[in-house]
């Protein structure tokens, strides 16, 4: 049985946040989990509050109203400071990760707002920069740019969204005809795959070029690249002449894909591990504690140790594995949290790991 001194059980935002800032405070942590999390459903943003339930412009300012009217959400228990902190940690995880220079842009101050793939403008926080240029507060014209085989985008959809709901932008779409994995259907990380690689690049770039207006801003769907998202973004701008952005589309989402492999090297980096294909099924208590979870692996039945559990996932579950742990407050020694993906981003510097001295190591 391996013992470590914080089980994540996730591998979403929130897990992978918490073990990351675990580890890196010097504890020995694992990650174990059935799956992925929505990192790879969702559109790769971090949307700190949208809507409020007027849509919002600036957060930062937002967010004292709306801890007030919400004294139990975790932005009123963790603060305005502790959520910008956060979102510099998540910056800087990202500007420091093997993908750079992809980086993340953006703070409280103001949200972004950029379009989805059927042309509604959407709030967020942070966006990674290969979306930023396709913030609709200061675009004017667009060409939606798709691919004919690409499951579930549609430029055509995307250029109508956008001149019915931004008046003030004109969009036009077009679609190219490239062979994809030689397959006549395909999804966003097949794209992606396809814009690693120098040549495709050089392909797209030669059919557009004599297409693009001047003025117009290019939007590709969020496929531009899963190994090199910088490289790809930046060869298509300089090859095109023109700004260019990523849309998010239909799931596998490569943006969160990028997400979900920064924050395991980060976690890699700090000593951490991800376990995925982990069911945790139970756990083993010694009074009120939690001593070990349960975990299916396959066929078998394995036992992880810990003397920190952290659950990311199922609140039902957490009553079964650790009905005390409702007691939290109270009780000067939990052995198990439970976080989501808002409160493990900020939650953590409020309850502080179980930092290890180096003599302890
Ligand atoms: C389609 C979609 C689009 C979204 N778009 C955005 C967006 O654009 N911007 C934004 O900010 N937010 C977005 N969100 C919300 C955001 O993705 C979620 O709030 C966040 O990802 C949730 O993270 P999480 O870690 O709490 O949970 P999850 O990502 O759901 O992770 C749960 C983890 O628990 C694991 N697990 C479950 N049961 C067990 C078990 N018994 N044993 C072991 N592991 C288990 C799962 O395998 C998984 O790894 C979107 C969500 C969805 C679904």
């Amino acid at each position: 049985m391996s013992h470590h001194d914080v089980l994540v059980v996730g591998a979403g935002v929130a897990g992978l946040t918490a073990a990351v800032r675990l580890a890196q405070s010097g504890a020995r942590v694992r990650v174990l989990a059935k799956g992925v999390g929505a990192t790879h459903l969702g559109g790769g943003t971090i949307d700190v509050l949208g809507y409020a339930p007027e849509r919002v412009d600036r957060p930062g300012e937002a967010l004292a109203a709306f801890a007030a009217a919400h004294p139990a959400h975790p932005y009123a228990r963790v603060g305005a400071q502790r959520v910008e902190a956060a979102l510099e940690w998540f910056k800087a995880v990202v500007a420091g990760s093997p993908l750079a220079p992809y980086a993340y842009t953006g703070s409280l101050d103001e949200n972004h707002l950029l379009p989805t793939a059927i042309g509604v403008p959407k709030p967020s926080a942070l966006v990674p920069i290969t979306m930023a240029g396709g913030d609709l507060r200061t675009v004017t014209e667009v060409l939606a740019v798709g691919f004919r085989g690409l499951k579930e985008y549609h430029p055509a959809l995307l250029a109508d969204g956008l001149r019915r709901t931004m008046p003030s932008v004109t969009a036009r779409a077009i679609e190219l005809h490239l062979p994809v994995e030689g397959r006549a259907e395909f999804n966003a990380l097949a794209l992606a795959r396809a814009f690693d690689q120098r040549d495709f690049r050089r392909t797209v770039i030669a059919e557009l070029t004599s297409q693009v207006h001047f003025g117009e801003v290019v939007a590709f769907p969020a496929a531009l690249g899963i190994a090199a998202p910088h490289e790809v973004w930046s060869d298509l701008e300089q090859g095109l002449g023109r700004p260019v952005f990523e849309v998010p589309t239909l799931p596998p989402s490569v943006p969160g894909m990028r997400v979900f492999a920064i924050m395991r090297e980060a976690l890699r980096r700090a000593g951490g591990r991800v376990l995925l294909n982990n069911v945790v099924v139970g756990a083993d208590h010694e009074g009120s504690r939690v001593r070990a979870l349960r975990v299916r692996v396959g066929l078998r039945e394995e036992r992880h140790s810990a003397d920190w559990v952290v659950l990311t996932h199922n609140k039902a579950l957490l009553a079964a594995l650790a009905p005390h742990a409702a007691k939290r407050e109270a009780d000067e020694k939990p052995s198990v949290l439970w976080t989501d993906a808002h409160s493990s981003l900020f939650e953590i510097l409020r309850h502080p790991p179980p930092a290890r001295t180096a003599a302890s190591h």
